[in-house]
């Protein structure tokens, strides 16, 4: 595993020329999975700021309750906001939770890592919160090297860029592909030509400061493209032949009549642009029911056109359901087993879609993000 020193991460969504990622040597030969779900700030004592954002990434991949999280959430803005002496000085005189927005569980966890004793909070929470891999599921997960699809918080996601990138490598990842929501989605503040080139410019600066620090990592640039009603899709040809990988997703009219959702994706599909088809029916298990198309002409237009079909890892979507997955493994497409992360924590269900995988005997080989980097690269490249 690469230990990435606790007081070197990027805050804010910033990648500050002086960020500096560190990698333990003596560690590094490590089999990732020794270290799987082990984030930052694993080398000495945690600062508070290390202590929630672990309690956080741990509520997130257990999916607890919105409200749990956004306490957390809201004391690690109380902690960036408040001088590290006046914390250290109430923590001592118990006087934490007169902060407003610190209750007596988030107060116990930073007084703990003032103190510098591991929190209880946090053992606890990272032993409950493990995302187990089955027998079944190991096969696909050791053969995974990347993610093709999270969000930052360029769009809806919960954390900034670097944070998804240090779990990510932290989990044992070679590659990730940073996919934020094109500007439709307005209410996922979705990314404008401008900003996305602004966000492929902090890319390469994080890349470069990767590489500076000798990891072997890379973050592509991509974007979850909306598929808009007629098929077109909602980034301009110039912009999406900068990306490395475009995951394009149906996020709006998902009740739209089936022949006409059919030619809708098809279109998209075709696109030379495209290069995975995100959680093809928008089903919401339980909330949503899948969108209606033919998923025959979905599947072969997907085989024929090197689109890969996303096996969605979302325990909400795990999309395509079991029969639609069978049948793309039969039309001989190509997949990518994404975990659609829009948190830290998140980045650890990837398990959920190899179960999924295994259950519908999805040649392993024919999984996009088994592939080393230069190979996707020459795919997605050979493709468009
Ligand atoms: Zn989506
Ligand atoms: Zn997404």
């Amino acid at each position: 595993m690469k230990v990435v020193h606790r007081r070197l991460i990027g805050i804010d969504g910033i990648a500050a020329p002086d960020v500096f990622w560190s990698a333990s040597p003596s560690e590094s030969d490590a089999h990732p999975d020794q270290n799987a779900g082990r984030g930052v700030g694993t080398i000495d004592a945690m600062t508070p700021e290390d202590a929630l954002l672990r309690v956080i990434h741990c509520l997130d991949r257990a999916q607890a309750s919105g409200f749990k999280t956004k306490a957390f959430v809201r004391a690690l803005d109380v902690v960036r906001s408040t001088d590290p002496a006046e914390l250290e000085q109430r923590a001592r005189n118990d006087t934490l939770t007169d902060l407003d927005g610190i209750g007596s569980s988030t107060a116990q966890v930073i007084a703990d890592a003032v103190a510098g004793r591991e929190p209880a909070y946090l053992v606890d929470i990272e032993a409950k919160s493990q995302v187990e891999v089955s027998d079944k599921a190991r096969p696909y997960r050791d053969a995974l090297r990347g993610d093709c699809h999270m969000h930052s918080t360029w769009s809806d996601g919960g954390a900034p860029i670097e944070r998804m990138a240090l779990t990510a490598m932290a989990i044992g990842h070679e590659y990730m592909v940073q996919t934020d929501h094109s500007a439709r989605l307005t209410i996922a503040h979705g990314l404008n030509e401008e900003r996305l080139s602004e966000q492929l410019d902090q890319i390469a600066a994080v890349n470069a400061t990767i590489v500076d620090a000798g990891h072997d990592f890379r973050i592509l640039s991509g974007m979850e493209v909306d598929i808009l009603e007629d098929g077109a899709l909602d980034l301009s040809d110039d912009m999406l032949a900068r990306l490395d990988v475009v995951v394009a997703s149906v996020h709006s009219k998902l009740r739209m009549e089936r022949q006409q959702m059919t030619e809708r994706m098809l279109q998209a599909i075709a696109s030379p642009h495209v290069d995975i088809l995100g959680h093809c029916t928008g089903r919401m298990i339980g909330k949503r029911p899948p969108s209606d198309f033919d998923a025959d002409y979905v599947f072969a237009a997907c085989a024929q056109f090197n689109t890969a079909v996303e096996i969605n890892c979302r325990p909400e979507r795990l999309d395509p359901p079991r029969e639609l997955l069978r049948m793309a493994v039969e039309y001989g497409c190509w997949f990518a087993i994404d975990t659609d992360a829009h948190a830290t924590g998140q980045l650890e269900w990837q398990s959920l879609g190899c179960d999924r995988a295994a259950d519908c005997d999805v040649p392993i080989d024919r999984i996009l993000n088994t592939k080393p980097v230069d190979e996707l690269l020459e795919w997605t490249r050979a493709a468009a």
